[in-house]
């Protein structure tokens, strides 16, 4: 049956909004202190101090802040601080080339233009995701085609790929939800038989690695985002990671108006919007990851007692990690309750 664009959109977001909380109807006999109630309920809370806040704020953030109010270079074409975070990025990543942008969506369109994507053209994505994953997929005119979740992951299964290829099929998007790797052996071989260029979308997954290798440098380009809730942040951000020069000077030329990486160029070699990222967001940003390796193993810490507590409560599964998982960014705690 076709459905409305309209009615396809609202239904892409019920799905992707899909796995909340449910109301908790479980009696949690096992907190002896609550006499058995959740506080919610009732019961006597086991937290009396509020979650610390977050973002952290450190004198790092306030230097470089002021460094760039002060300096008056407030555009990257005029400052240093979005090019030193590239570098850093890069290095802490191990690819060869990274781009900052505005955001983790216009990372993702930028990503979608230099490769190419346009009307006519299929890009496989996953249907459980952050709804941007597929409205940058309708902003370049093409059509997303959803490959189904495996329900012990959450993440794309990468089995039921090979069955959604057509002769219009352009490009793979897995997402690697809640900062946990989609199986990228598979995607990849996949994507390496029908010759299909591979884009990460990596926006909730800092630092999480595949094999010993940091996901977003695996496939063809990776994406980031540094927007308020996730593990980096900038209030807003993103960033493109590749070791393919040409793709990087295809997404530096589109999201700066489709000039070339030279600033003094006025030549425009290509389609292009502005897609910068401002100085003040790299100057958060430097600052902030100075804490990321130390806060990432700690979340890890967490989630790892977390995973041994539910493990011991029967109708609650903690979201299984592929085989070439080596980290997880635990960007999302994953679990699935079964009534
Ligand atoms: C956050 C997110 C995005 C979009 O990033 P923004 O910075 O909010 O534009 C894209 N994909 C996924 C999976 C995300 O979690």
């Amino acid at each position: 049956m076709e459905k409305s664009r309209r009615e396809f959109l609202s239904a892409t977001f019920a799905a992707t909004a899909g796995l909340g909380l449910a109301k908790p109807s479980l009696s949690f006999s096992m907190l002896p202190e609550s006499g058995g109630r959740l506080a919610i309920l009732g019961g006597t809370p086991v937290r009396t101090a509020p979650f610390p806040s977050w973002p952290m704020v450190k004198e790092n953030d306030e230097k470089n802040w002021s460094e760039v109010l002060h300096a008056g270079r407030w555009c990257r074409l005029d400052g240093s601080f979005a090019t030193r975070f590239e570098k850093a990025w890069a290095e802490t990543l191990g690819a060869k080339y990274c781009l900052v942008t505005a955001s983790g969506t216009t990372a993702l369109l930028t990503s979608l233009n230099a490769l190419d994507i346009g009307p006519g053209d299929e890009v496989l994505v996953p249907p459980y995701t952050f709804v941007a994953t597929i409205n940058v997929v309708f902003m370049q005119h093409a059509l997303p085609v959803f490959v189904d979740t495996d329900r012990d992951t959450f993440q794309i299964d990468a089995r039921k790929l090979e069955a959604a290829i057509t002769s219009r099929t352009r490009c793979i998007l897995p997402v690697h939800m809640g900062g946990s790797p989609a199986d990228l052996d598979k995607i990849l071989e996949v994507a390496k038989a029908h010759n299909l260029p591979v884009l990460e979308d990596a926006c909730q997954a800092h630092l999480a690695e595949w094999k010993h290798k940091k996901v977003s440098t695996i496939g063809d380009l990776g994406c980031f985002s540094f927007q308020a809730s996730k593990n980096l942040n900038s209030g807003e951000g993103g960033a493109i990671l590749t070791n393919n020069e040409e793709l990087f000077q295809a997404c530096w030329s589109f999201h700066n108006n489709g000039r070339g990486t030279e600033n003094a160029s006025f030549g425009y070699e290509r389609n292009g919007l502005n897609h910068r990222m401002t100085e003040f967001q790299a100057a958060l940003l430097l600052a902030q990851m100075s804490r990321l390796e130390s806060q990432s193993q700690r979340r890890t810490q967490n989630a790892e007692y977390l995973t041994s507590q539910l493990r011991e409560i029967s109708g609650v599964a903690p979201a299984r990690m592929y085989e070439g998982t080596t980290r997880s960014a635990y960007h999302l705690y994953m679990f699935r309750y079964d009534p």
